[in-house]
């Protein structure tokens, strides 16, 4: 599968805004965005007011730089929300907040999605008991994830749970930190997923 290897901070530039794509150093002064909010490049300063179509396609690049998808990946996912009853742009966030590695993010068992989906693929964690490796695998209510036994000393999993008081936990889940565990309550419903995106301008992008 391909992957976006670019410097993640560019890509908070370009949507001037933090993205939270590489941990701890999102939250302290040597974020690029605290030092340099604007897009990069030569003319990063300089770019005049966008188009309707430049603000939905600003919108759809920054949902998918949040989840770390590419391309393709998010239009299927978009198709699915679009075939589903219901609000297009809501189900479009449920199928990608029931990703296993944006799970295992929000659990605090890593730092960001992209460690998590690193760690899912090298196969540490459990999904009712069972090794999942597959970093899109879509989590049902009730859905158990724990983090591997042999996986419980790994430095990164420990320093990433240390940081869950500040974190937090999402709401339609639960963590039982001393267990390595954690649980799939619900399905999300959109007020209780707190990202700055406004996924109806995805929805418009796609129905041109
Ligand atoms: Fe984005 Fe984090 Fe880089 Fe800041 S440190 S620009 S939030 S990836």
């Amino acid at each position: 599968m391909a992957r976006y290897t670019e410097a993640q901070c560019r890509l908070c530039r370009r949507e001037t805004m933090k993205l939270y794509l590489k941990g701890d150093r999102c939250y302290s002064d040597k974020c690029a965005i605290e030092r340099r909010n604007y897009p990069p490049g030569q003319h990063g300063q300089g770019r005049g007011k966008l188009s309707d179509y430049g603000v939905q396609l600003r919108e759809k690049q920054k949902i998918k730089r949040i989840y770390g998808l590419v391309e393709k990946q998010f239009e299927s996912y978009f198709e699915e929300a679009d075939r589903r009853k219901g609000v297009t742009g809501t189900n479009f966030l449920i199928l990608l907040e029931r990703r296993l590695d944006n799970t295992a993010y929000r659990l605090g068992f890593a730092n960001s999605r992209c460690q998590a989906r690193q760690l899912v693929r090298h196969g540490h964690f459990l999904v009712n008991g069972r090794k999942v490796d597959i970093p899109s695998f879509l989590l049902r209510p009730g859905d158990r994830i724990t983090v591997a036994e042999g996986s419980r000393n790994l430095q990164i999993i420990n320093e990433s749970m240390a940081a869950l008081p500040r974190r937090g936990v999402a709401a339609w889940l639960d963590i039982d930190a001393s267990k390595f565990e954690g649980t799939f309550r619900a399905y999300p419903v959109r007020e209780e997923i707190s990202l700055p995106v406004q996924e109806q301008l995805v929805v418009e992008f796609y129905s041109k």
